[in-house]
């Protein structure tokens, strides 16, 4: 199946290396290790080491269930385990994360721009669609969200030019500075309720609020076009924005 035809092909490096990775792998890469995978690519991001029980949260899983997994994957290659039982992603695994991150963004965007899917539905119907993606189909996504270079919810689509812009955390806001919604941790995206919530109050990427006031113990109150909102700790902390 070529989609060649249609467009001209933008070669993507990181779905052919995905595809021989795939059949390189004699252990099945399953599903459900692909969902892990995705979720220490994203966990890398953060300044503290992987550790079970970080994974365990992310993935809304026990503890023991995560050391199943994590043992298979090790043995698989796609992750080391350090002396304190840290988690790491090898090559294999990284390249294999990067290119299901791809995938999963340039879904969200194509579910959002061109298909009209809820802003806060298009995580959980791209996590469906993102393992049945071949490479062509991906190239053809590529094209139609265009010089897309983040997600709906603003999180980078790994491999496309970035444009560095100055994000910071709404917990560091000052009372009467601005702020521009610009990401929402990733994380949070897979709670869809709270997903609903941000969108219903305009707390999306491109919406510029006041900070009218802030209590850390209590949480930050913003305004934006006469609207006010206190927003609690545990939501501040997943909003980025630009002052
Ligand atoms: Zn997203």
């Amino acid at each position: 199946m070529s989609f060649s035809k249609l467009n001209e092909p933008t070669a993507t490096v990181d779905a052919k290396n995905y595809v021989m990775a795939e059949q390189n792998d004699q252990s099945a890469l399953t599903n459900k290790m692909r969902a892990y995978l995705e979720a220490i690519y994203h966990l890398s991001d953060k300044q503290t080491p992987i550790i079970s029980a970080r994974l365990a949260d992310w993935m809304q899983v026990t503890p023991p269930t995560v050391t199943n997994i994590i043992n298979r994957m090790s043995q698989a290659g796609y992750i080391d385990r350090g002396n304190r039982g840290e988690i790491t992603l090898t090559s294999t695994g990284f390249a294999l994360a990067e290119t299901i991150v791809r995938r999963h963004h340039l879904l969200e965007c194509l579910l959002a721009d061109v298909i009209g899917v809820p802003w806060h539905l298009v995580h959980q119907e791209a996590l469906r669609l993102e393992h049945a993606l071949s490479p062509e189909l991906e190239e053809r996504v590529e094209v139609l969200v265009g010089d897309r270079t983040t997600c709906p919810h603003g999180n980078p689509i790994p491999g496309s030019p970035t444009t560095l812009t100055q994000s910071e955390s709404l917990t560091q806001v000052v009372v009467g500075q601005s702020f521009t919604v610009n990401r929402i941790n990733e994380e949070a995206e897979n709670d869809t309720d709270l997903l609903l919530f941000l969108q219903q109050n305009r707390l999306i990427p491109g919406t510029e609020f006041t900070v009218v006031n802030s209590l850390p113990t209590h949480g930050i109150t913003l305004k934006h076009s006469g609207h006010m909102i206190t927003l609690p700790p545990h939501i501040t902390t997943i909003l980025w924005g630009q002052l």
